[in-house]
């Protein structure tokens, strides 16, 4: 199993009938670019800059931000790296931003729209990225948007912080590719609306399914219903992809489903064209998928979407799986 999972290392990412798709790690600091390297995964399609911002007592500089995404990019030469903009308060708390605290932290000021509301601190990690994508191929990505306003308002900060480091002669990528988390389902309803002006769409499956079935993703209590098997959630992400693909934009997944090799038939019979996932997972993934055809997972992802329940589904699904394995 080790021997074979280490050939498909270094094969390509695609189907067995040959649709390429991007099977890509996330990860939160540069010291886990080895990991990494190890699997050769095709590139960061999660890179969470809170990590960045986390274990310290002040918020990171300008500087030190631009040296870590720096880092990550060298790193991996030529390779697509995603770059997820602060994605701080809800669960993910930063103590020295001193924030009141809230009754419904997950429904409060945390991601973009602790941002908008700090703006000294998303300009700077705008500029420490956009200083960074001169040393490789960077995308940035906005967490938690709920509809085209958050998406029209980070990038016009974005814009605005491009047009300072270019009046200042600081070097800067004049394009660089900009998309969005799709984790909130007012978001995944607007898809067809958003394709219009993003480069890309992440499925943020944790969150999408915390907002869909209304299930606080760190309670214990409730943890049996959070499940991305929930027929409502399958319907969300494949018209995510649907509608990313009708406008001619790509969709990946970076939330825990993409990882798990029970969901890799379902996800790829919808047309997923990206994986993001913990390095540990990339292999077993890829070896999955390179024995799938495309139009055979089509048609099991059709049938699945006929039952009603979570438990029907991954009974279904793992029925599935065993054809492949
Ligand atoms: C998600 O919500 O699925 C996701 C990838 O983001 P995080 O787990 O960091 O909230
Ligand atoms: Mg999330």
């Amino acid at each position: 199993w080790r021997k074979l999972l280490a050939a498909v290392k270094e094969l390509p990412s695609q189907t067995a009938d040959g649709r390429v798709v991007e099977i890509a790690a996330n990860i939160g600091t540069p010291q886990e670019i080895a990991k990494v390297q190890n699997v050769n995964a095709d590139g960061i399609g999660l890179f969470r800059t809170e990590f960045v911002f986390m274990g310290r007592t002040e918020l990171p500089t300008e500087e030190e931000q631009f040296e870590a995404y720096k880092q990550v990019l060298e790193g991996l030469p030529n390779k697509k790296v995603i770059f997820r903009t602060l994605d701080a308060g809800g669960d993910k708390e930063l103590d020295y931003l001193g924030l009141p605290p809230e009754a419904n932290p997950a429904l409060g000021l945390r991601a973009v729209r602790l941002c908008f509301s700090r703006t000294d601190i998303f300009k700077t990690q705008l500029r420490a990225l956009l200083r960074a994508s001169v040393y490789g191929n960077l995308h940035i990505m906005f967490p938690m948007i709920s509809g085209l306003e958050e998406f029209r308002q980070a990038k016009s900060m974005l814009n605005q912080a491009r047009e300072e480091l270019t009046r200042q002669g600081i070097a800067c990528k004049q394009k660089v590719p900009v998309g969005i988390m799709v984790e909130i389902p007012a978001a995944a309803v607007m898809a067809d609306v958003l394709a219009q002006e993003v480069d890309f769409f992440s499925i943020g499956t944790n969150d999408l399914v915390q907002y869909t079935v209304a299930v606080d993703r760190m309670n214990e209590q409730v943890a049996y219903l959070s499940d991305y098997f929930h027929p409502a959630v399958l319907r969300l992400i494949s018209r995510v992809i649907e509608a990313s693909h009708n406008a001619g934009k790509w969709t990946g997944m970076c939330g825990e489903m993409a990882g798990d090799p029970l969901a890799t038939v379902l996800l790829t019979g919808f047309g997923l064209d990206e994986f993001s996932m913990h390095a540990g997972a990339v292999l077993e993934v890829k070896n999955l998928i390179r024995r799938i055809k495309t139009d055979e997972a089509q048609a099991y992802a059709k049938e699945a979407m006929k039952l009603g329940t979570s438990a029907e589904i991954r009974a279904y699904l793992q029925q599935i799986k065993q054809k492949y394995t």
